[in-house]
Parts: C-alpha cells; sequence; structure tokens
C-alpha cells in the first residue's frame, strides 16, 4: 500500500498518473491536501440502497442493479427506458431527454446506481433519476451504500476522465492511504464554544459524511476558517493603511465652497450635511481617507462627492471621478460641469466612445494639471492616462468595480484620497467584514418633498389596465420605463423580452405614444440617443433591461414597471425602482408577476411593496436568498468562498472578526495558541493563499 502524506504528489497517488495530474496541476491541486480542499458540490443520499422488490412507491430511493434491456420507445411522447433488475426485482428507468446521449449509454448487464423517486406507471418507474455506472464491486462499495459527494466539473477534468467519479475514487484513495493527519490552528476552546470539528474531521466528514448532519456542521468550521482569512487581510489593511502619512495638504479653504452650496436649487439635507463633515475631517487629517459612502438610491451621494472635488480642486489638486457606465458618468459630468466652471474649475470627460484624437487631448491637458476633475468610466485606469497632481479619487457605485481596477485608478497618484460610494446597503455586519479597512459614512435621510413611491404588485393578466394607466399619466406629462428581464426571445426561457415587446407595443397598446428601447445590445451612440430623448421627453415611455440599473436621473419619469418580477432579487427590485420618484411627482412601481409563483418570490413581492427602506430590504434579501449569491458581492472584490454562505453565516462573520480583533490587539498577553493562529494567518496571507479583496 502507498504511504500518503498531505504533501505527497498527487502523482502518486494510486488512480492518478501523469496526464491527469498535470491536469490537476494545471488548476492548482499539487499535492494530497490541495485535493482535500477541493470540496464536493452536493451529495447524493445512497446510505441505504433499498432492493427493488421493496421500494415503496411515491417516495425517493436508492436502489442498484444490472442492465436487463434498454432502447428507444415510441408512444405518445418519444422516451429512452431502460429495464434495471437485481435479485428481487425490476424497474424502468426513463428520459424524455438527451435521448440520443442515453441511446450510446448502456449495454446489457452493467451495474448501475440509480436515485430519483418512484412511481408506479405500467410497474415501477423513475424518470431522469440521479445515474451513476458502477463498474466492480469495489465501486459498490465507494459510490453506493452511504452518502456519497458529488465534485464540481470542468471540461479539462473531464477530457481526462476527472469525474466526479473518479474523484470520488481519488479521495477515497487519500482518505485510506493517508498517514497523517491536519494540523488545525484553530484553539481547541474556539473550537468547542463553536461546537466545530477539529479540522481533520470536519474534512473528513464534508467529503465522506457518516450522517446528513455533518455535512453542515464541516461546512460552519471550514467557512469559519475562510472567514478568518479573508478578514486577516482586511485587519492587515487597515493597519498597513494606518500607518501612511500622505504627502498633499489640504487648506480649509472655504470661499467657492459656500458660493457653491450657495447656488444649489435645493438645501443639502441633514444627512448629506453630516456625511460632508465627516468626509472633509478626513480630507484635513494627515492620514489618506478611505471612506464609504454609503446611502439608498436617490438620497444624493454625487452631490456631496462634488463637494468634496470642490474642496480639492480649491487646493490645486485633481480629482478622478468615475462610475460604471457611460450613462452615468456622462450625466455626472453634464449635471456638474457647469456649476464648477462657474467657479474656475475645470472638468472634462473621459470616455471609451471618444474619439482616439480627442481622448489624447484629454489625457495631455490632466497630465498637464489642466484638468481639476476627471469624470469618466473605466477608461480613466488606461495607462495612457496619468495626473499632475492626484489628490481624490471617487469611485461611484463601487460594487460595479473589481478590485484591481479601483487599485489601478488609486495608484495613479501618490496616496491620494478615496471617497467610495454605493447604493447597496449591505447589512452592518457584513459591511464591517467586507469593508472592514474603510470607514463609513451613511446618508440616512433622503431630500425633503420626495413623496414615497407607491409600490404595488400585480399578476400579468391586468397588463392591459397597467397600459391604459401609462396612457393617462403620459397624458399629465409623465414618463414611464418598463423594465424586461431579456433581450430577446429565448428557447430556454419563456420570458418576456425587450424586443418583441416594443415591436408589439409600438404597433399596438401604446401606438400612440412615443416608445424607445435601450439594451445591452443597442450601440453605444444610439443608446445615448436614445436616453438623451428621454432625459428631455422626447419620449413618452422607454423599454429597457436592467441595463438602466444603476444611476440613472430623469426626475420626471413617474412610473415603473417591472416585467417579471418575480426573476429578480429584492435588492435589484429596489436599485430599480430607485430609477423614479427622483422629483417631486408621486410615483408609482408595478411589479408585473407570472404564474407559477413560487412561496419565496411571493414573500419577496410582498416584502417589497412593504416598504421603501434600502437597509430593511437589504436586511430581508439577505435572509430571502438563502444560500444563495448577494447581490452586487459577487464583483466587488469578494472571494469565492468555498465554505462560506453569507447570508448563513453572519454569527461566524462577526465572531471571526472578534477573534481578529483579539490578535491583533498587542496590549493582551495571548496564550500561545493564539499567538501560533496568528503566525499561521500571517504566512497564508503572505504566501498569497488569501484572495485580494478590498479597496
Ligand atoms: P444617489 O445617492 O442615488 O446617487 P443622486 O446623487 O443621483 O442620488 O441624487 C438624486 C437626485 O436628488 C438628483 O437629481 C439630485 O440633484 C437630487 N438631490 C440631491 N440632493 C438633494 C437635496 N438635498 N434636495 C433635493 N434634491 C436633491
Ligand atoms: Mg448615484
Amino acid at each position: 500500500m502507498i504511504e500518503l502524506k498531505l504533501n505527497s504528489p498527487l502523482q502518486f497517488v494510486k488512480g492518478v498518473g501523469p496526464k491527469k495530474s498535470q491536469v490537476l496541476a494545471e488548476h492548482g491541486f499539487n499535492n494530497v491536501k490541495d485535493i482535500l480542499f477541493y470540496f464536493p458540490r452536493h451529495y447524493l443520499d445512497r446510505s441505504s440502497v433499498t432492493p427493488i422488490g421493496e421500494l415503496k412507491i411515491d417516495g425517493s430511493a436508492t436502489i442498484i442493479g444490472r442492465v436487463k434491456a434498454h432502447g428507444i420507445l415510441y408512444g405518445k411522447k418519444r422516451r429512452y427506458e431502460v429495464i434495471l433488475e437485481d435479485d428481487s426485482g425490476a424497474i424502468n428507468l426513463v428520459w424524455f431527454h438527451g435521448i440520443n446521449y442515453w441511446s450510446k449509454l448502456f449495454k446489457k448487464n452493467q451495474l448501475f446506481a440509480a436515485t430519483g423517486y418512484v412511481k408506479s406507471y405500467m410497474g415501477l418507474q423513475i424518470v431522469h433519476p440521479d445515474l451513476e455506472r458502477l463498474e466492480d464491486e469495489t465501486d459498490r462499495m465507494i459510490h453506493a451504500g452511504r452518502i456519497i459527494p458529488v465534485y464540481p466539473q470542468t471540461s479539462d477534468f473531464n477530457k481526462v476522465g476527472l469525474n466526479s467519479k473518479s474523484m470520488r475514487r481519488i479521495t477515497t484513495i487519500i482518505f485510506e492511504n493517508l498517514k497523517e493527519t491536519l494540523t488545525d490552528h484553530l484553539p481547541a476552546e474556539i473550537c468547542k464554544s463553536h461546537d466545530f470539528f477539529d479540522l481533520h474531521t470536519a474534512i473528513a466528514q464534508i467529503h465522506y459524511p457518516n450522517q446528513r448532519d455533518n455535512i453542515e456542521k464541516s461546512r460552519r468550521r471550514l467557512a469559519f476558517d475562510e472567514l478568518l482569512n479573508f478578514q486577516f487581510l482586511v485587519f492587515s489593511n487597515k493597519d498597513r493603511k494606518n500607518k501612511i502619512v500622505k504627502k498633499h495638504i489640504y487648506n480649509d479653504n472655504t470661499d467657492k465652497l459656500d458660493k457653491f452650496i450657495g447656488r444649489l436649487p435645493f438645501q443639502l439635507t441633514n444627512g448629506q450635511n453630516n456625511v460632508w463633515k465627516e468626509i472633509k475631517f478626513d480630507l484635513m487629517s494627515n492620514r489618506p481617507m478611505y471612506r464609504l459612502l454609503q446611502g439608498d438610491v436617490g438620497c444624493g451621494k454625487t452631490v456631496v462627492a462634488i463637494l468634496a472635488s470642490l474642496f480639492v480642486a480649491s487646493n490645486n489638486l485633481q480629482t478622478a471621478f468615475m462610475a460604471p457606465t457611460e450613462i452615468l458618468a456622462e450625466q455626472h459630468y453634464r449635471n456638474w460641469c457647469n456649476s464648477l466652471s462657474d467657479l474656475n474649475i475645470s472638468s472634462a470627460l473621459l470616455t471609451s466612445s471618444l474619439k482616439q484624437n480627442e481622448k489624447s487631448v484629454i489625457a495631455e491637458r490632466c497630465a498637464d494639471g489642466k484638468i481639476d476633475v476627471l469624470f469618466g468610466t473605466h477608461a480613466l485606469i488606461y495607462d495612457y492616462v496619468s495626473f499632475n497632481k492626484l489628490g481624490l479619487v471617487i469611485i461611484d457605485e463601487q460594487h460595479r468595480f473589481g478590485v484591481k481596477q479601483r487599485g489601478k485608478l488609486y495608484n495613479k497618484g501618490d496616496n491620494p484620497d478615496l471617497l467610495v460610494m454605493t447604493a447597496t446597503p449591505i447589512p452592518r455586519t457584513l459591511a464591517l467584514t467586507l469593508y472592514g479597512d474603510l470607514d463609513i459614512s451613511t446618508i440616512d435621510t433622503l431630500p425633503i418633498g420626495r413623496k414615497p413611491i407607491k409600490t404595488v404588485w400585480r399578476s400579468n393578466d391586468v397588463k392591459p389596465k397597467i397600459y391604459d394607466f401609462i396612457i393617462d399619466d403620459v397624458k399629465k406629462d409623465g414618463q414611464t420605463y418598463i423594465v424586461y428581464p431579456l433581450i430577446e426571445k429565448s428557447d430556454q426561457l419563456e420570458l418576456e423580452n425587450v424586443e418583441d415587446a416594443y415591436k408589439e407595443l409600438s404597433k399596438g397598446k401604446l401606438k400612440n405614444l412615443k416608445i424607445g428601447m435601450v439594451h445591452g445590445k443597442v450601440k453605444n451612440t444610439e443608446r445615448d440617443k436614445i436616453i438623451n430623448q428621454f432625459f428631455n421627453q422626447e419620449l413618452d415611455v422607454l423599454l429597457a433591461t436592467t441595463v438602466i440599473e444603476v444611476g440613472m436621473d430623469n426626475p420626471n419619469a413617474t412610473i415603473m414597471v417591472i416585467e417579471h418580477a418575480e426573476r429578480f432579487g429584492l435588492a435589484q427590485l429596489h436599485q430599480l425602482r430607485g430609477r423614479i420618484g427622483r422629483g417631486s411627482k408621486q410615483a408609482t412601481l408595478i411589479a408585473v408577476a407570472y404564474a407559477p409563483l413560487s412561496e419565496i418570490s411571493q414573500k419577496r413581492l410582498e416584502y417589497f411593496v412593504s416598504t421603501t427602506d434600502g437597509f430593511k430590504i437589504a436586511e430581508a434579501d439577505l435572509e430571502l436568498r438563502g444560500p444563495g449569491e448577494l447581490y452586487g458581492l459577487r464583483q466587488s472584490g469578494i472571494p469565492a468562498f468555498k465554505a462560506v454562505r453569507i447570508s448563513q453565516d453572519l454569527d461566524l462573520l462577526e465572531n471571526s472578526r472578534n477573534l481578529l480583533e483579539k490578535l491583533f490587539n498587542q496590549d493582551i498577553n495571548l496564550d500561545s495558541n493564539y499567538k501560533d493562529l496568528y503566525k499561521y494567518l500571517n504566512s497564508n496571507l503572505e504566501h498569497g493563499k488569501v484572495i485580494n479583496a478590498g479597496a
């Protein structure tokens, strides 16, 4: 028998060999330990194999048997059937799809394990079972008779035969021959107080759980480790930033600021004034600012950011103001360039759709320090853009940018101040984790005079009435957005799409209105034209996909209809809703839902219409989503956690942060277990084993 150690190369594991080990290495699996951290995607419960003769109708079961016969049957529906037989009886396995595939798969007498729901239809039947071929009796042991792991598949793995079954063979051999246990760096008392498995047990049980409950128990333990590693990075970043002294200094030069504020067509809200104070305090400090400005859609974050850029410009330093879409960048520029230039502050807009020579002119002026505030999209991060004296970096809708992109812009200055903004409010625990290295300011008031958006959800059969409502509103000079989940017809999804709707509505129900359409496949120039027409009220109705989700600021828009609202997450619905109700007119949102509605979709819609408070929505989103992705987190530099499920692990987030606070607080005399943990986490960081995050 082979003796395996944690650092044994995979090539020496039975069944791997040079070809497979090469592909594994290409995917970052070099030794035994790496494979142990490759977690199953899900599990099949084959802990009890039922003899076919003892199967109960209307229940799930796993059976093992040999193929007696197989072939295509032509009835009301064409189907592929296999008769599987064991000593006690026989059952039909049926497939209605992928007939070509199945017809090549089976040979008489082959041994298979099948899991699925048993029904009675001309004898016993399982439709579309989970199926796996067992080659011999050893296979029967590894792949059946217990809860078995199913591993994530990639096409590279499949090409060299590393399917789930062969991964299972490899993990089984590893566990049978492993002569070492994984060292646990978590102090035993922490394991105890959280009811965690030790590391080795957690790893063993996540692959081959003795019972179902052990899967979740192992996952939580491994999630805690991931959170510790991730937050260690955040804590270290903060530590490092705290030591930086910035080179530029600002004078509290209020002349232009006062003029600017005096000329605004509105009074700043208390929320805006408060966060501006916080930001100004940071700017005046001798450490660079790292601040996240959050606030619900429409609370008026932009003007606060403009105040900051004005302050910086009054001190002869430059500001880079980056937004995620051209629409948004342009809108910021258009809204503010005149009031800035009235105060002798020059600004410009840089996006990729400018002509090459236009870009060069702007880049040159910026490098010479002739532009005070440069608005733009991702175009700002390209190498040809440089600044003479970059004092402040502003990133709007920061969760739309990757860490690298944000970093690249930031590094165009010498430790400039940083202000990132987001309208995706997240619960406090999560904010502290994800943005632990940023200070957080929150605008908690909406401008006075905003009427709450009336929100309802309706079933799609009342759509004719909704169109009448839109037509009436247009007579009162209102404007409408209608949002669709798809650009064009899809074979997979039976959903309304914006292109067909545009054709139908412009000839049908809305033929007397001026309607336009934008989506991701409309060319930039054309899209800008349409959006401008909508802003200038040359269009009554704008049909769109979610491209309009961020930032669009047309205060005259009064109605939004969201088609297939049941398909959208709560936070996204809320974000979309933020496009209306920006002026003084009453705004209405109609969420249109299509049957069949799952219980969770219905709950989501009920909650959505019950509140317009973005923070409440964010909390509920986290709860209702279950294990899924939290909206907007994926792009925000949050690593692809393997074990963490944010929504279920908020307590672990908090506890891991508390533990790190202890570790980073040098005043406390920690016993050696904790010191070792610190060293271990630090070495992971230094070896680049932690995925980068934060701003
Ligand atoms: P968000 O926080 O979602 O980015 P914006 O900055 O786009 O919001 O502001 C939304 C709208 O509210 C804009 O039209 C802006 O001019 C307006 N606004 C901002 N502050 C105020 C205020 N204090 N009073 C009235 N309107 C305001
Ligand atoms: Mg905004």
